[in-house]
């Protein structure tokens, strides 16, 4: 059977990456999470001192930038795919508030989108792949032959990240997920650069009102759609 490529963007916290991970599970494709790439140069700013004031110090990251290190590596003890930097495993270091706080300091500067979208086509380059994040079906891979664009209502979308960062034994309390959120929407909306956009051929889904399970309904029928029409060409 033809393989092809799943881009999915949309807002912050809309349940990309688990409609992701199920699409990639039934077709066995691979699953590729662009915001965690981001993530990654995030943990790394903060950690080597490259934030004064609040600010990105960018001459420091474009000094190291070249060099860093990002790639998804098998975790044995998980038996899932981890994020590493510099060769360390930072899966669950690049999920905490800090760094969703300090995500769009670096995903708005040009140098950094343009070294991750490489490692992404470069990911992506033997199709099979479900990649989510912002600028998937827009820059990283516009021909892809299925684009999905995700929403669902702001507070939704908060309670839901909530409760995922409380079943982690985070402390954080649900105004600080709704300002995080709100800020990450104006943030990537808004940024020059690649900003969040739906692509003019992706199709919509609002996930405010249904299920995990409906959701993943629906996209898989728009995926099966596609390929039998590619199987025809
Ligand atoms: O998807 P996730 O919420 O983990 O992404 C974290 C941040 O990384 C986003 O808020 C956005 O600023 C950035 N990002 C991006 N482009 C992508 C994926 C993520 O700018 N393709």
């Amino acid at each position: 059977m033809n393989r092809i490529t799943i881009a999915i963007d949309g807002f912050s916290s809309c349940g990309k990456s688990t409609l992701a991970r199920q699409l990639a599970q039934h077709l066995g494709y691979t699953y590729i999470d662009s915001g965690a790439m981001y993530r990654a140069v995030a943990l790394y700013v903060m950690e080597n001192g490259l934030v004064g004031d609040g600010q990105l110090l960018k001459e420091g990251l474009m000094q190291v930038l070249d060099g860093l290190d990002i790639r998804f590596q098998h975790d044995p003890m998980t038996d899932k795919s981890a994020t590493t930097l510099n060769g360390r495993n930072v899966e669950q270091e690049i999920r905490t508030m800090a760094v969703s706080n300090h995500v769009t300091l670096v995903s708005p500067v040009p140098e950094v989108r343009a070294k991750l979208v490489r490692l992404q086509q470069q990911m992506g380059r033997e199709k099979g792949v479900v990649m989510d994040g912002r600028d998937i079906g827009t820059v990283v891979f516009p021909d892809a032959e299925v684009k999905l664009f995700m929403t669902a209502r702001p507070e939704v979308r908060a309670q839901r990240r909530f409760h995922e960062l409380k079943m982690k034994g985070a402390t954080v309390t649900l105004a600080e997920v709704e300002a995080n959120i709100h800020q990450r929407d104006l943030d990537d909306t808004t940024r020059k650069a690649d900003p969040l956009t739906k692509a003019a051929d992706a199709i919509v889904i609002d996930n405010s009102d249904i299920t995990a399970e409906e959701q993943f309904v629906r996209a898989l029928d728009i995926v099966l759609g596609v390929l039998a029409q590619v199987g025809q060409e």
